[in-house]
């Protein structure tokens, strides 16, 4: 395995650290005063010095008009942007539009990218990924009960789906419904885009969480399809592809949420050890960085963020260099150590800042209440965990065979 970062990378990381130091640290306030779809106007400016600087969409192949950076360069960018939460979507390398362009990338008709795939790569509009519902444990989506049956030339869609990120705002979603009932679990299901001006999408409301609906790309909306009608040309890929698809999906989406989350992990170090130096406690004015128990919180959150960091790195390269399904042990890991690492590391740096750590006048009460479901999307740690344990122990099996 081979990390060395080339001249060309060192040269466009550092472009993005001082955007990001002068253009988006400084506009989080922002962000907390006001809801998120008052800050466009001033997103979108943004977005045009990313695109003026050539740095938009670092993940997508140059063709489509990204950076057409490997995974594992896109590692090393998405820790620099994930240090804030404007960091991906200021530079067009957002969940769930990423993980959609890839698939519409790979398994769409030429008319479903034209239509689809060129404005939502160019940043003009944005999508959603509907494949979880309110009555059907998402963790088995064998078990998913929406369904998309033919009539004529459509499907009609009908499913009450929630945790759709973003609905609000988008232009369509990717919904998952079963067109083949009687197929065997792994290929009962499609994915089908739907426009949302469809009068058969009904966006029923952001799902308060933790205090917080959000709005526009920051917000998780509850969505019903009724009756919902869409051309069958809206199909994605084949009919019953649509776990094959979701997995196609799923692999890289989970490594890019691990490579955003190293960014918070790194940037709540940061300000765990600027408040630690700072920060006063005793009367002779030594500080809380002076405290053996601080020291070693330090020492544990470095340690672990670069193991963290380093699996997050390995599992991009072999992914770049043997593919996703030689891969999955790997993924699996990173999915769930890097999110517990991340939410310890948060969790220590906030107990640090004592009540300013519980204030919104730092980032670290964001990360808390926000991150907490790192542990759940994506596939829950139980999950992930049972999987790779079976794995692993198949390949004991096999061995003593
Ligand atoms: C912030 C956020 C954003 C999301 N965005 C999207 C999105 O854009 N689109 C979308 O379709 N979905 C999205 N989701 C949904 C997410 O993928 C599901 O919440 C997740 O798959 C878990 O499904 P569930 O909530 O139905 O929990 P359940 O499946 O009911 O599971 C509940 C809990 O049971 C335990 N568990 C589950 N299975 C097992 C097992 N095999 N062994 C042991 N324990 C187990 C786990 O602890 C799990 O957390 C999002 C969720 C969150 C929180």
């Amino acid at each position: 395995m081979d990390f060395t970062i080339s001249e060309r990378m060192k040269t466009v990381l550092g472009m993005i650290d001082d955007f990001m130091h002068q253009e988006v640290f400084p506009i989080e306030g922002e962000f907390f005063r006001q809801p998120f779809k008052d800050l466009l106007p001033l997103l979108q400016e943004k977005r045009q010095k990313v695109k003026q600087m050539g740095l938009w969409g670092p993940n997508y192949p140059e063709e489509l008009g990204g950076m057409g950076l490997s995974l594992l360069e896109h590692g090393l960018v998405s820790e620099s942007l994930g240090r804030s939460p404007l960091g991906h979507y200021l530079f067009g390398t957002q969940a769930p539009d990423a993980g959609n362009i890839e698939i519409l990338h790979q398994f769409g008709t030429a008319q479903q990218k034209e239509k689809y795939l060129e404005p939502l790569v160019n940043g003009d509009i944005r999508s959603c990924f509907a494949m979880t519902e309110v009555n059907t444990a998402g963790s088995n989506p064998l078990l998913m009960e929406a369904t998309a049956v033919k009539d004529g030339s459509d499907y009609i869609i009908n499913g009450h789906k929630w945790y759709t990120t973003g609905a609000e705002g988008s232009s369509f979603a990717i919904a998952m419904a079963v067109t083949n009932p009687d197929a065997s679990p792994a290929m009962k299901s499609s994915m089908i885009i739907v426009p949302t001006d469809n009068p058969g999408f009904n966006h029923v409301s952001n799902i308060s969480i933790m205090g917080d609906k959000g709005s526009d790309y920051n917000s998780h909306g509850e969505v019903i399809f009724q009756s919902c009608r869409v051309p069958q040309s809206n199909l994605l890929g084949k009919e019953g592809q649509g776990f094959l698809i979701a997995q196609e999906r799923l692999g890289p989406g989970r490594i890019h949420h691990c490579m955003r989350w190293l960014g918070i992990c790194q940037r709540s170090l940061d300000l765990l050890c600027e408040r630690a130096n700072s920060r006063v406690i005793e009367t002779d004015g030594r500080t809380l960085a002076d405290k053996e128990i601080i020291q070693n919180w330090v020492a544990e959150s470095a340690a672990e963020i670069e193991g963290a960091r380093l699996m997050t790195l390995s599992a991009a390269w072999s992914i770049d260099n043997l593919g996703m399904k030689k891969s999955r042990d790997k993924v699996s890991m990173i999915k769930f150590v890097v999110a517990n690492t991340m939410l310890r590391v948060i969790d220590r740096a906030l107990q640090v800042h004592g009540g300013l750590g519980m204030s919104d006048d730092t980032i670290l009460a964001y990360f808390y209440r926000h991150e907490r479901a790192a542990r759940i999307y994506d596939g829950a740690d139980e999950v992930h965990k049972a999987s790779l344990g079976k794995r692993v122990l198949r390949n004991y099996q096999k061995a003593r065979k």
